[in-house]
């Protein structure tokens, strides 16, 4: 009242210019106004519209856990299950203090798209707890998974919803969640989760894979570009579980590598870091912080850094209006879920920045889930060979239809890769009809 004011639609922000309004950069709404131009030119009928805009199930729990010195704290855990129209929920569990439902809820909606990406026969879903695990002892981490596993064990299954690593979690939580689930269920299930240590059910190959799907796409990206792997420079952004492996094996490819990031900052050496030295660095001190070559640089001049490939492998909505303009990448290749906002998208287009959306670029981790799981339901296990075989043949041929894709539709790739996945998700919807 009183005040004459631009409708604001909602959940938008007046843009800098004072003139248009932005998505704010709350995960979930960032994901749907991608989802809703994909949905527009698919032409997507509306009920089916209305039936992928909300997730299917969300849960939330509060998590008693017995910390070291005998006090009792209680966790905040979540597990959103978007859609299961095209198989069992598939999506990792984060530890992590940023956690929020609106998160979760963007994340399940991304591994439901990504699912559909590289076409494998999995819905999408996401949990987490908010909590610090880094400032937790592995029996508070092991009491609080456990007693998280145990809340929310009704959506848990093989057929139902299987859980992964994700940001602050790995092999030893994911044989937690499985040890736990088997023993509510009294025997032993080993598909309840993928991501597992080796040695109980786990597949070869998993720990690399989402790093070596970032390779596999950026290759095929610069080879689409015509520009040769030798002398291609790259930035990478988290040295964690996917960008210390992107990284890895990028340089194996013939690039270099010349930055690289964690939460402690950036080095870079524009001739190429050695990265022997950085990895031997990280594994004695754990941060980069103090590796004694090359330049410190902040997580955030890092982005803007002279390269041909950015590699944002940390988290969500790093690359904004902000600083998309003095991006110098050729090719950004998203390993996170998330880094790039809805406006950064509109100024690297009109860059011409070639970017590898996070559901095409980061499915390698979630498709060698997938062998995992057949692998531990066949309980017959392949070697190495095979399973880097059939991801990289998944990969390049995604990569294919997400370009081929954006090509007809004079789209950019991201909302190629979205309208490829809403689409087989809605056909089968179709196909099943409505259950009244
Ligand atoms: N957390 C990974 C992702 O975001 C892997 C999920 C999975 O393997 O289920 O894709």
């Amino acid at each position: 009242m009183g005040t004459t004011r631009l409708p604001r639609p909602a959940q938008t922000v007046l843009g800098p210019d004072k003139d248009t309004f932005l998505p704010t950069e709350n995960p979930f709404e960032q994901m749907m106004s991608r989802f809703d131009e994909a949905a527009r030119r698919l032409n997507l009928e509306p009920g089916l519209y209305r039936i992928l805009r909300m997730p299917e199930k969300q849960i939330i729990v509060s998590i008693p856990v017995q910390c070291d010195n005998g006090e009792i704290e209680v966790y905040t855990g979540y597990r959103v299950i978007y859609n299961t129209s095209r198989g069992p929920a598939k999506g990792g569990i984060r530890f992590d203090l940023q956690v929020n439902l609106n998160e979760m809820q963007a994340l399940a909606a991304w591994m439901t798209w990504k699912c559909a990406v590289v076409n494998l026969p999995f819905g999408g879903a996401k949990g987490g707890v908010i909590c610090d695990p880094a400032t937790m002892s592995n029996g508070e981490i092991e009491r609080l998974t456990r007693r998280y596993t145990s809340a929310i064990i009704e959506t848990l299954g093989p057929d139902s919803d299987v859980p992964a690593p994700d940001v602050n979690t790995n092999e030893r939580v994911m044989a937690w969640v499985m040890d736990t689930y088997s023993m509510h269920k009294r025997h032993t299930v080993t598909a309840v989760v993928t991501g597992k240590p080796v040695a109980m059910g786990g597949s070869l190959g998993r720990r690399e894979a989402t790093g070596r799907g970032c390779m596999i796409v950026t290759r095929e990206a610069l080879r689409q570009l015509g520009r040769p792997l030798p002398g291609c420079r790259v930035v990478v952004q988290g040295f964690g579980n996917v960008g210390s492996v992107a990284a890895d094996l990028m340089a194996k490819a013939g690039m270099t590598i010349v930055a690289v990031s964690d939460k402690s900052g950036g080095i870079h050496d524009p001739k190429g870091l050695d990265l022997t030295a950085v990895f031997a660095h990280v594994k004695e001190r754990k941060l980069l912080k103090d590796f004694p070559d090359g330049h410190h640089v902040s997580n955030q001049e890092l982005l803007t850094l002279d390269c041909e490939v950015l590699v944002p492998a940390a988290l969500e909505n790093v690359i904004t209006h902000e600083n998309a303009d003095a991006i110098k990448a050729k090719v950004i290749c998203e390993g996170a879920n998330g880094p790039t906002t809805a406006a950064a998208d509109r100024i690297l287009n009109q860059k011409g920045v070639f970017v590898i959306p996070d559901i095409l670029a980061n499915a390698g981790g979630v498709t060698v889930s997938y062998f995992e799981w057949v692998q531990d339901r066949g309980g017959y296990f392949w070697d190495e060979e095979t399973v880097n075989s059939r991801l990289e043949k998944i990969m390049v041929q995604s990569f294919e239809e997400v370009t081929a894709m954006a090509r007809r539709h004079g789209v950019d790739n991201r909302i190629g890769a979205y309208m490829l996945a809403i689409d087989r998700v809605a056909t089968v919807h179709r196909l099943r009809g409505m259950y009244a």
